[in-house]
């Protein structure tokens, strides 16, 4: 099997693409085929170097590796261009010099009797002598395909048999006026020359593939297998766009997901196991890929079942491999240097065993995990009313806190719960009406860990210091009375 994926450059890898390249992905892999990669920049004005180099990317950071490639559509013009010519010296072919007005003129007459639109063939009657004394001259033309009477059907590996009436394609345009090919024509070539032996993609190309096919026969080629898989919609069941949110693998990567959990999401937009299980790694889903459970029902993309996929799959690193994976995001907040890092690895690997249950994308450590490095922390406005309704009420029962935890040498768990149960009870007050005034002062937060675990990650120093910031905030400004 020869699998191939055919980006346009004129954007970044949009999940729709992503989803495409999995898909051929997998196949190669599953079968042991070669995964083809092809960049189609034959529309130079909006192809861009920058485009190019995003979708490499987001193919290289999702772990799609290509066997073969990139090519580049662009260095082929010449073969496509011979390619025109043998359909033109074959009768597959002619000149057309039918000018934009005109054309104009047949679309506008087709709108006003409420006809579909298809060239009308006119210059496929002149003779083969008139249409050559007028190439001679240097006429403008383009080369047009001709199309025979007739059907093109193709057995779909998504959709089983699909077939247009070849009435209803009209002769296409195989070259511009200016002698660039057109897609179909250049697409066609590249996948005959690159020996594609299964075209995989959204079913927005299903109108191509007769074209396609049709140019095959002319050449005397077989055609691969196609699939046309069903487009992506939003929860709403609207086209995908914008307005859903994140479109782009890149911006997907920014927002802190997994590249497995991305893959493992995007396999599922139109594909399943066939079994229950959803959480799938590369491995398993090589394994378990296939066109057979391939289905033509569109593919909801739902940002909550990504999200859940990610927590998934973070729950399934090691405990090195989620290092690796969270490092970067404290670098780049500034939280925290990788120095510090590596000289308190057992503290920081164990405080990311601790977050870990609670964080969906890498960008919740960064969240999560703030609190309990040295750098000030500020206090969410929903935790300082909950908990903090009274400011000189929880400025007091801060300072007593701060008393008996100075007054301890270590957090260990029995001895400090013991002597906050006793302060609590000293008070007259619940245990939790303790524990949720400090717990805003450690991490500024309505929610975190145990309060326990707390105190033991942040250490004996930086919890007696996160008290007497609170205090400050809270009495706007005075730590005299602290000690
Ligand atoms: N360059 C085309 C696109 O981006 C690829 C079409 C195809 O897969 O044949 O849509």
């Amino acid at each position: 099997m020869r699998l191939r994926f055919a980006p346009s450059p004129t954007g970044t890898l949009h999940v729709g693409g992503a989803r495409t390249a999995v898909f051929n992905w997998l196949l190669a892999r599953k079968h042991g085929g070669t995964f083809v990669l092809r960049i189609e920049d034959t529309d130079r004005e909006r192809s861009t170097d920058e485009s190019r180099d995003a979708i490499l990317n987001s193919l290289t950071w999702l772990g799609l590796d290509w066997d073969e490639g990139p090519y580049f559509q662009s260095q082929r013009v010449d073969r496509h261009k011979d390619a025109a010519r043998e359909l033109h010296a074959g009768g597959h072919a002619y000149a057309c010099f039918c000018t934009a007005d005109e054309l104009a003129a047949e679309r506008s007459e087709a709108q006003a009797q409420k006809r579909n639109y298809v060239y009308s063939g006119r210059c496929r009657r002149l003779s083969r002598d008139e249409s050559r004394g007028r190439q001679e001259a240097g006429e403008p033309h383009t080369i047009r395909f001709a199309v025979p009477p007739g059907r093109t059907e193709w057995d779909d590996l998504v959709h089983a048999r699909t077939g247009f009436d070849n009435e209803g394609i009209g002769d296409f345009i195989v070259l511009r006026s200016d002698g660039g090919p057109i897609y179909n024509l250049a697409a066609t070539i590249d996948d005959l020359d690159m020996r594609i032996t299964h075209v995989v993609r959204g079913d927005d190309h299903i109108s191509n593939t007769p074209r396609q096919i049709l140019i095959y026969r002319a050449l005397g080629a077989e055609p691969p297998r196609f699939g046309h898989v069903p487009l992506l919609f939003g929860s709403d069941r609207q086209k995908l766009s914008k307005r859903h949110g994140a479109q782009s693998v890149e911006e997907f990567r920014a927002l802190g997901y997994l590249p497995q959990a991305l893959v493992n999401f995007l396999a599922l937009l139109g594909w399943s196991p066939g079994d229950d299980r959803e959480v799938l790694g590369l491995p398993e889903l090589i394994a378990a890929f296939g066109l057979e459970r391939i289905t033509g029902k569109s593919a909801i993309f739902e940002t909550g079942k990504l999200e859940w996929l990610n927590g998934q799959h973070l729950a399934r690193l090691t405990a090195e491999e989620l290092a690796r994976a969270v490092t970067p995001w404290l670098l780049a907040a500034g939280i925290a240097t990788e120095e510090y890092l590596r000289e308190h690895r057992e503290w920081y690997w164990n405080l990311l065993e601790v977050l870990r249950p609670r964080a969906r994308l890498l960008s919740d450590f960064v969240t999560l995990g703030r609190p309990y490095f040295p750098a000030r922390i500020s206090y969410q406005p929903e935790a300082v009313s909950k908990f903090w309704p009274d400011p000189s009420e929880a400025g007091r029962l801060l300072r007593e806190l701060h008393v008996t935890l100075a007054s301890m040498a270590d957090f260990e768990k029995i001895a400090t719960e013991a002597r906050l149960r006793a302060m609590a009870e000293e008070r007259g007050i619940a245990f939790s009406d303790v524990v949720h005034p400090l717990r805003v002062a450690l991490t500024g937060m309505r929610v975190s860990p145990g309060i326990f675990e707390v105190l033991q990650l942040m250490g004996r120093e930086l919890v007696l210091q996160r008290i007497e910031d609170a205090i400050w905030h809270l009495e706007g400004g005075s730590l005299s009375a602290v000690s």
